[in-house]
């Protein structure tokens, strides 16, 4: 059974990038039919309900658009695609005066009135703009409000599971998903589609992202052909909880404005070790501080659980409880004492650089497809900074919103999908009804640990080749994989298997990036080639799906605003 349904835009995604689109849409054409599908509930899915730290954006006078550009770019090792990273600070402004104007939401002050921003690592200004430590679920909340009240259709719990391209391939017509209450396949044909899965590299042992993110908007472009930019740049944020394996609160985020605001890190013997490794010592950037952290587990100075502490007593345990409420309490949860004792911590894969490679105004190379959020690659080149994030899913999926709008003026017609990938699609998602049941966890967990030693916070090639090896076997394990039920109305285990091939996918991409790039930028550090090489000459990494396997290529950066040597500050803008 396939149930057939029309849009005109079709937004899969309920996260910042989703939401701010479908709002622009309607605000761009209010007869727009506007569909999000989500794989979870609108705003209780997706990880930007889950920011906690905060939203850069410049505002303040000692602040420029200039400053915040130049820390993106210096923080992306001069990787980003600049325009887009320009469009990212600039458009940033408007958002946020967006966000508390229109959207509803009140952020932190300062006594003067005006917003505080707090410090984040790697960053020259204190900008990060938030509400207390939950600023997420303030923007998510209050975003999830205007959908509610506009004729925005919502499809929730499904799962989009292939997006299908018109016979001559030039077009996207519609996607395929799967209604996760009843276990329906869907087809829904519209005339422009997002794509706002919000990337998410959960495929690490110790992951932060929400538990609904899987990769599967990656792999759907991969399987189309698409290319994927900076593939091998996954974040790992220093400080996730390690509360030891039988907790899910394991790997999630123990936020940056801890160490923002003078927290140490202590190794297994008791020493503090960011200050011999950098002038700013625990305020370095996110990528140093994990590898400084990994070291101190492989020179064995951990903690019962095999990573270091972060300690934030000195700064008066009143002090800390107050400004990181969220925090201290979920550190309780798993018995820790933030506010006056040690936590364990461990680097933990956090946000994945690359993504599906698009332009400015997020249209990708496939007509009718346009890609925002974490799902989209450029932004952020080798690093995100901390409170880049949201501001990246809510600058680019308003920008997807009002491109979407226009395209559909002067594109208005539907299009047919191609029946025979259609048909191949529909057998694919249903391919683990026809095997044998089999032990599916184990093969998560394999491919979380063989992720977490090859394809980690440090990487080499000896490395990366066995880490491929290990994922292709699994991906033919899989493939070998049944389940135990058959039913499907939310069979969850279905979902599982959907996930982890999603996974295994994305795994591959982000191992051949990774091997292709023979040099250590940002996130990506090889042991075996630890030299950034020549910034004038970098090239950023595309990966891109066909018959016979994956193929990489190495692109040349365009300096269109900015040469590496040279900075914006004290010039006028672009
Ligand atoms: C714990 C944590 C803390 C963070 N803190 C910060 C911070 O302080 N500052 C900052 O800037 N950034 C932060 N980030 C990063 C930030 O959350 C993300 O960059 C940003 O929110 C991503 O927005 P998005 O709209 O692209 O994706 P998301 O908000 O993740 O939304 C993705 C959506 O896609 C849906 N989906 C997934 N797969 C499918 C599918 N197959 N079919 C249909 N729907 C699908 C999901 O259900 C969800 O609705 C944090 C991330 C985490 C995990």
């Amino acid at each position: 059974m396939l149930e057939r349904t029309t849009t005109d835009v079709l937004i899969l995604g309920s996260g910042g990038a989703g939401l701010f689109a479908a709002l622009h849409a309607h605000q761009a054409n209010p007869d727009l039919s506007i569909t999000i599908a989500s794989k979870g509930l609108l705003g209780k899915c997706g990880c930007t309900r889950m920011v906690q730290g905060g939203y850069n954006v410049a505002l303040n006078p000692g602040d420029s658009i200039e400053r915040h550009f130049m820390d993106t770019i210096e923080g992306g090792k001069w990787l980003p695609n600049q325009n887009m990273a320009w469009t990212l600070v600039s458009k940033a402004v408007e958002r946020v005066q967006e966000l508390e104007n229109e959207v509803g939401c009140f952020f932190d002050r300062n006594p003067d009135g005006t917003l505080h921003g707090k410090a984040f690592a790697g960053q020259t200004f204190d900008r990060t703009v938030h509400k207390g430590d939950l600023t997420g679920i303030e923007i998510i909340n209050r975003l999830m409000e205007q959908v509610w009240a506009r004729p925005i259709q919502r499809l929730e719990e499904h799962r989009a599971v292939a997006l299908i391209p018109t016979v001559d391939r030039q077009a996207l017509a519609g996607v395929l998903l799967i209604d996760m209450r009843s276990g329906a396949f869907r087809y829904v044909a519209a005339k422009a589609v997002l794509l706002a899965t919000g990337g998410g590299p959960t495929m690490y042992r110790y992951h932060t992202p929400s538990g609904d993110k899987s990769m599967d908007g990656l792999a759907m472009a991969l399987r189309l052909g698409l290319p994927l930019r900076d593939m091998e740049m996954v974040q790992f944020h220093p400080t996730g909880l390690l509360a030891g394996p039988d907790t899910r609160m394991t790997g999630t985020v123990l936020e940056e404005g801890l160490r923002g605001a003078g927290g140490h890190l202590i190794n297994g013997v008791g020493e503090r070790f960011m200050q011999a490794r950098d002038p700013r010592a625990e305020r370095a950037t996110r990528d140093f501080v994990s590898r400084c952290i990994y070291e101190e587990m492989r020179a064995g100075r951990t903690t019962p659980h095999g990573g270091v502490y972060i300690k934030m007593g000195h700064l008066g345990p009143d002090q800390v409880a107050k400004q990181f409420k969220g925090m201290v309490e979920r550190c309780a949860d798993c018995g820790f004492d933030l506010a006056a004792g040690l936590v364990e911590v461990v680097p933990t894969a956090h946000y994945l650089m690359g993504g599906v490679v698009c332009e400015v105004d997020t249209a990708t190379e496939l007509a009718g497809l346009f890609v925002a959020g974490e799902d989209a690659g450029g932004a952020h080149g080798a690093n995100r900074l901390g409170g880049n994030g949201v501001a990246n899913s809510t600058v680019f999926g308003a920008i997807a919103g009002d491109t979407m709008a226009k395209w559909i003026a002067r594109n208005p017609a539907g299009r047919s999908p191609d029946a025979g990938v259609l048909r191949f699609e529909l057998a694919r998602a249903q391919h683990p009804f026809t095997r044998p049941r089999a032990d599916l966890n184990q093969l998560r967990e394999r491919l979380l640990d063989v992720m977490w030693d090859n394809v980690g916070v440090i990487r080499d090639a000896a490395g990366l080749q066995r880490g491929m090896s290990t994922i292709d076997e699994l991906e033919r394990e899989l493939l070998a994989s049944g389940l135990a039920d058959g039913e499907r109305p939310f069979n969850l285990t279905w979902h599982d298997w959907l996930n982890l091939r999603s996974l295994i996918e994305v795994s591959k991409a982000i191992v051949a990036a990774a091997l292709k790039r023979e040099n250590s930028r940002g996130a990506h550090f090889r042991e075996d080639f630890p030299r950034e090489g020549d910034l004038a000459s970098s090239t950023f990494t595309v990966v891109r799906q066909h018959d016979a396997g994956l193929c990489i290529a190495a692109e040349p950066v365009e300096f269109t605003i900015v040469r590496p040597g040279e900075s914006l500050l004290g010039q006028a803008p672009p």
